[in-house]
């Protein structure tokens, strides 16, 4: 991993939470905290760590794992998945939302460990086989293990495992192949449509004159055009802060109807991400 000052790493995470502390390398401390898994709604788990979400889609012929973390994280994966009473040799498929440390910096260890066959983006195929942020970063290239993708997914396309058929949305902008999964399952004899979020944040990424990402801004805008199309009646991002999944889960606990169900939630995610977008960009442009 390329080492950042700690200045450097923090801007780059303008989205961690507010109070959270930050380890030695500048990464926030709960990103590689276990945390217990749980069932989310109809055969989605949690498996991530504190501070970035993993999902498990459970089907009767094995599983499929939605991103893999840090790069230390893939261990903590493996041991929630088993604590949820299921098997780390039947997880068949390993998808991601994107080329970044946080949720691919783990996959080449749980690829290893399944032997799971990696489906990404074409646009992000190239990231994870380097195993570095392509495009230009305020922050430089974060560098994290190296894994071969087997197969690319385009727009729109489905991958299916037994009786499950997740989606993927090719949402670019944050990374060059950012790709948003949708799923649909049934909770308590509910149809309900199920979103895997890709990040919108600027995170660092430069907006303006980015040469190995020149349509960056257009793409941005495209992908929060097209994310608030997709009905979602369950908004599930890569770090469940950014939907208080912890809180919905005492929620939850407490024998509240399920939280994770809010029709309305995504869509307000959306128009928050998009305005702090074109603040962003107004801020980039008036540094020129
Ligand atoms: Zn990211």
């Amino acid at each position: 991993m390329i080492k950042l000052s700690k200045k450097t790493a923090l801007a780059a995470l303008a989205f961690m939470a507010v109070g959270s502390t930050a380890s030695a390398q500048g990464w926030p401390a709960d990103w590689t905290k276990a945390t217990t898994p749980y069932r989310i709604v109809g055969n989605v788990y949690y498996v991530g760590s504190e501070g970035i979400a993993s999902y498990l889609i459970s089907s009767s012929q094995g599983h499929i794992v939605i991103d893999g973390g840090m790069p230390e994280g893939a261990p903590l994966i493996e041991a929630s998945i088993r604590k949820l009473g299921f098997k780390v040799e039947d997880v068949k498929i390993l998808l991601n939302t994107h080329a970044h440390i946080d949720h691919a910096g783990g996959l080449a260890q749980l690829k290893a460990d399944t032997k799971a066959r990696l489906y990404a983006s074409k646009a992000d195929e190239e990231s994870l086989e380097k195993g570095v942020h392509v495009g230009d970063n305020d922050n430089g290239a974060v560098a994290y293990p190296a894994v071969k993708v087997d197969r690319t997914v385009k727009d729109l396309q489905t991958v299916k495992l037994g009786e499950v058929a997740i989606t993927a949305h090719l949402t670019p902008g944050h990374t060059t192949g950012c790709t948003t999964w949708t799923l649909p399952v049934v909770e308590r004899e509910r149809a309900l449509n199920v979103t895997f979020y890709c990040s919108t944040t600027v995170a660092g990424n430069v907006l303006i004159g980015n040469r190995a990402h020149p349509r960056i801004v257009d793409d941005y805008r495209a992908s929060f055009a097209k994310l608030r199309m997709i009905p979602t009646d369950v908004f599930l991002p890569n770090h469940p802060g950014f939907a208080d999944l912890a809180g919905k889960r005492q929620r939850l606990l407490r024998g509240e109807p399920n939280p994770y169900i809010d029709p309305t939630e995504m869509a307000r995610f959306v128009d928050a991400s998009a305005k702090a977008f074109e603040q962003e960009l107004a801020k980039q442009e008036n540094r020129r």
